[in-house]
């Protein structure tokens, strides 16, 4: 790659850019998308081409008032699951972490659902998300946790959408479908964030998700400096200070100085 040989520590006017806003910043909320976890193999499901244009998705109407949705929404899982269980945190997460490690961000914000910024050591209480989490499951009426392994053994069986033993409800991944309300307490926790925010970085989100996409501008309007990594154009990018295209995990790695 050609840096152009630009000083300091060869680090293009972008890296450098972003370095500086990092090296500045007091508090970073760090608001991550699918992009960083395409950088880990994990397809982005709403793009084109994508799986959620080729099935119609199972929202959590149909989930509640129908057993053969149930039972699709499961079998889907299942077949997906060996892809999201060999995906590793890339050099994105990785750098993500070290800003945690060094107090610089104090939580992240994910849209993501994989698990990838935990797998990277960040500790679960500092993983906000805003989607759930599909590496487990829950019981929609006690929130009694189950383990995926578990319950592919029992629908294997005879393919039964899983109830709960504790109290007979259904139990789904732990993920905010389509038509699912926003977990009240991760949006809450995502806005103190924000508004504490003297930096906010986006990183692989195309920002077009409400209310997710309501992060960004809170804290720009509330005064903080706004960067944004995606590879594609996003339509806060207008209001941001700083706007990056290229692979975050190279570009924040660098910035960051984490391989
Ligand atoms: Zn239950």
């Amino acid at each position: 790659m050609i840096t152009g040989g630009d000083p300091p520590m060869n680090l293009d006017r972008d890296t450098a850019a972003l370095r500086r806003l990092i090296d500045e910043a007091e508090r970073i909320a760090v608001f991550t998308g699918a992009g960083i976890s395409t950088e880990s193999g994990i397809p982005d499901f709403r793009s084109p081409g994508g799986i959620w244009t080729r099935l119609a998705p199972i929202d959590f109407e149909a989930f509640l008032a129908s057993e053969e949705a149930r039972r699709e929404a499961w079998r889907r899982k299942f077949a997906s699951d060996g892809m999201i269980r060999s995906a590793k945190p890339n050099r994105g997460h990785r750098a993500v972490a070290e800003l945690v490690r060094r107090g610089k961000a104090a939580a992240i914000i994910t849209q993501n659902i994989d698990g990838l910024h935990q797998a990277s050591g960040i500790p679960e209480a500092q993983v906000i998300e805003l989607h759930g989490n599909t590496t487990y499951a829950h019981c929609l009426d006690c929130a009694r946790r189950y383990e995926i392994d578990d319950l592919r053994i029992a629908f294997e069986r005879d393919e039964a959408p899983p109830l709960c033993v504790g109290c007979g409800g259904f139990v789904k991944t732990a993920t905010i479908s389509f038509g699912q309300p926003m977990p009240a307490e991760a949006m809450r926790r995502a806005e103190i964030e924000t508004r504490a925010a003297d930096l906010f970085v986006v990183l692989g989100s195309s920002l077009v998700v409400y209310p997710a996409a309501g992060f960004p501008e809170l804290a720009k309007h509330n005064g903080a400096t706004l960067a944004i990594i995606n590879r594609e154009a996003t339509p806060l990018d207008g209001l941001a200070d700083l706007v990056l295209r290229g692979a975050i995990g190279e570009t924040l790695g660098a910035a960051v100085a984490i391989d």
